[in-house]
């Protein structure tokens, strides 16, 4: 069987069918591209032996490749509207189940659990872009039994998830993404591959979960909370970060003294440190916390 969605013709005639009316808050731009489309598959590497969660399937088109290529699928959609759709344009598959619930509220690590045996599950999405930071971190930190997530995202927030020290997209977005996963920016998309139109330019991004991190740290909150508090204060130095993050209650000097183990100045800023250096630091400062 072929996908009937993906292209501009069959998707304005499902929505015209159904009077359907797009609403800015659930963030819905559809893929109008069957090009994309088959990029995102292929990166994504689905084989029958996956099951498949999509969050946000709109009016199903990804759904469609989606349940060509893998074992099994199972979309949450968040829009009531879009069900009754969604039964139309998947009701030739028979491996799909939608869920009519908000993504953040679902526990995905029990759906999983039920739907997969707790076996991994691959990601695959257009996603909405008001709440993608919130999605893949929720997926990475509630350990929800992900092998990989295969995701269009702002272009903008691709390149932050990628970058390295020294650029300007570095962040704390950069380092928590590759404490979790493996970065690969699979393609760039324009604003004409969707229906409507967004404002920003997209970007495909596959982010493979490592087995374990690539750094061994004494306690991940830690390292995220210094990792928060030096770059909330972007224009400070890496000392000022930590001494006025309001979260952190470490003595100024063990701060400076961990500074220096590190082999860094005074004035040096978080920007510029590696996530290896980032584990070092928490490493260090663990006794003032315990
Ligand atoms: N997958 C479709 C496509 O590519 O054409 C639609 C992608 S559209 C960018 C995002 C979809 O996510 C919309 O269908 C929207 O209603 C849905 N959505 C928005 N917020 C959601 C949430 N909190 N939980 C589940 N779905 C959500």
């Amino acid at each position: 069987m072929r996908p009937t969605l993906g292209n501009p013709q069959n998707t304005i005639e499902i929505l015209q069918k159904y009077d359907f009316s797009f609403q800015k808050k659930f963030g819905q731009n559809f893929l109008i591209d069957t090009h994309v489309l088959d990029k995102i598959i292929l990166a994504a590497g689905i084989t029958k032996d996956d099951m498949v969660l999509e969050i946000g399937p709109g009016i199903g088109t990804m759904t469609q490749y989606l349940a060509e290529a893998a074992g099994k699928v199972v979309a949450v959609e968040i829009d009531k509207n879009l069900i009754p759709i969604l039964s139309d344009t998947l009701k030739d598959y028979g491996n799909v189940t939608v869920i009519n619930e908000d993504v953040l509220k679902l526990d995905i690590k029990k759906l999983a659990g039920e739907e997969h045996a707790g076996r991994l599950v691959k990601v695959v999405a257009n996603l909405p872009y008001y709440i993608t930071t919130p999605i893949i971190m929720g997926l990475f930190e509630h350990n929800v039994p992900v092998e990989s997530i295969t995701v269009m995202v702002q272009k903008e927030v691709a390149d932050r998830m990628q970058t390295g020290p020294g650029s300007k997209d570095y962040g704390a977005l950069s380092l928590a993404v590759q404490y979790y996963a493996e970065p690969y920016i699979v393609a760039n998309v324009p604003p004409n591959c969707f229906m409507p139109r967004p404002k920003v330019g997209s970007a495909v991004i596959r982010l493979t979960r490592h087995e374990k991190p690539p750094v061994e740290v004494k306690d991940e909150r830690l390292l995220f909370d210094i990792i928060r508090a030096s770059f909330n204060q972007r224009r400070k130095t890496l000392a000022n970060g930590l001494n006025n993050s309001g979260t952190l209650d470490i003595p100024k000097e063990e701060i400076t003294n961990a500074i220096e183990k590190l082999g860094k100045g005074p004035g040096v800023r978080g920007e510029s440190l590696t996530l290896e250096e980032f584990a070092r630091l928490s490493n260090y400062l663990y006794p003032m916390t315990a």
